[in-house]
């Protein structure tokens, strides 16, 4: 069966189309800058484009459409309501709009790719496969702020944590390749991209992740602050007479490593950038040692979490490509975590997963319906 996996960001629609069977990606590809002037209209056009593309005549992967045997979709919020990947329906659909009010920026445009899906590739099932499900068997100690708890109650302000896809796959590989079931192992996963974040995975299962309420906590990141205190926003919004609109583009697109660097959100150019002298050096070292220093802390924090680490592991851009972060965090924690415990590097395959989870829960189906009839 093949799986088309969909991924769609506010400007974007990524796609991939995999035989899970055979563990193979057939095509994928991107459509980018949709809305604006020299690309598609809307989500529903971007994916017009990638059933023509993938079907086109000479350079298409399949014939037909109807080759395609299940859609999996990349949803970033499913509250607490989806604590695993499910078969879209009505009903599924209805609650994915609901927590739009969670993830403006994200939910609409998996919606509008689901909707457009629904139409064009019509009477194909679709799965949603949600960030924040990996981390919904966090304890309420590790999930709750220390607000007034009404606030959670009425609103649901809590942590719920993202990234969940990669680090639930990573967590997998690391057993596979550690050869230990995941049961009994205390891991630790970095995700550092441009996003960052981490998650204690014990015995399978997420007990804590640095992503809170929205992917603003935790880490340093590429344009997103981490973890600051809440006064310090106050204290700025209130000196400067900003308005929540402005504070909220601070915090999310011109703070962590551009905030600090003064260069770049891309540690590529700041590494680059931190090879020179003066200030702008200074300021590119500095970057790099804040990143570095706050995982070192979630590393030490987590360990005490789980008592105990066998395994941490790196994945995403910076995770990947950047073995000397890797050696440094490794090399300076020597003394801190046990003796056993390892540092991996595991490329992280967030669609790859999702359509694994679509290609299982779309052929139970099928073989539930089987047996009824
Ligand atoms: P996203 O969160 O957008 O999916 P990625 O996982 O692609 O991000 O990671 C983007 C980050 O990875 C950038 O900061 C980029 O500098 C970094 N990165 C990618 N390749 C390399 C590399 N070869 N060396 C250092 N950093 C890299």
């Amino acid at each position: 069966m093949l799986i088309l996996v969909i991924n769609c960001g506010s400007s974007s629609a990524k796609y991939q189309l995999f035989d899970v069977k055979k563990n193979r990606s057939l095509a994928k590809g991107v459509v980018e800058r949709i809305g604006q002037a020299g690309s598609c209209r809307d989500h529903r056009a971007a994916i017009e484009i990638i059933v023509d593309t993938l079907t086109e005549k000479e350079r298409g992967v399949i014939t037909s459409k109807d080759e395609i045997g299940g859609i999996g979709h990349r949803v970033v919020h499913g509250g607490e309501e989806f604590t695993a990947s499910t078969l879209l329906t009505g009903k599924v659909i209805r609650s994915i709009e609901r927590y739009s009010e969670l993830a403006p920026l994200h939910n609409p445009p998996s919606l509008s790719g689901i909707k457009a899906c629904s139409e064009i590739l019509k009477g194909i099932p679709q799965v949603a496969v949600f960030d924040t499900s990996f981390h919904h068997t966090m304890p309420r100690s590790a999930f709750l702020y220390g607000l007034p708890l009404e606030y959670y109650t009425k609103y649901g302000i809590r942590r719920y944590g993202f990234h969940g896809t990669s680090h639930r796959f990573v967590s997998e590989e690391a057993a596979r390749i550690l050869r230990r079931p995941a049961k009994g192992l205390k891991l630790i996963t970095c995700h550092l991209g441009n996003g960052c974040s981490m998650a204690a995975v014990s015995g399978g299962r997420s007990i804590d992740t640095s992503m809170g309420f929205t992917p603003l906590e935790g880490l340093l990141m590429g344009t997103r602050s981490g973890d600051l205190d809440p006064a310090a926003v106050l204290y700025i919004l209130e000196k400067e007479g900003l308005t929540f609109a402005r504070v909220n583009d601070i915090l999310n697109k011109e703070s962590g490593l551009l905030g600090i660097s003064g260069v770049s959100n891309d540690m590529r150019d700041i590494l680059k950038g931190a090879r020179g002298r003066g200030a702008r050096a200074k300021r590119c070292k500095l970057a790099i040692e804040m990143f570095i220093y706050r995982i070192k802390k979630y590393i030490g924090a987590y360990q005490a979490a789980m008592g105990g680490l066998d395994a941490v592991i790196f994945t995403a851009g910076v995770g990947e490509n950047n073995p000397w972060i890797v050696k440094r965090v490794a090399g300076e924690l020597k003394e801190v975590v046990s003796k056993k415990a390892k540092f991996l590097i595991i490329p992280t395959n967030e669609e790859l997963l999702i359509a694994r989870d679509a290609y299982n829960i779309i052929k139970r189906r099928r073989d539930n319906a089987k047996s009824e009839t």
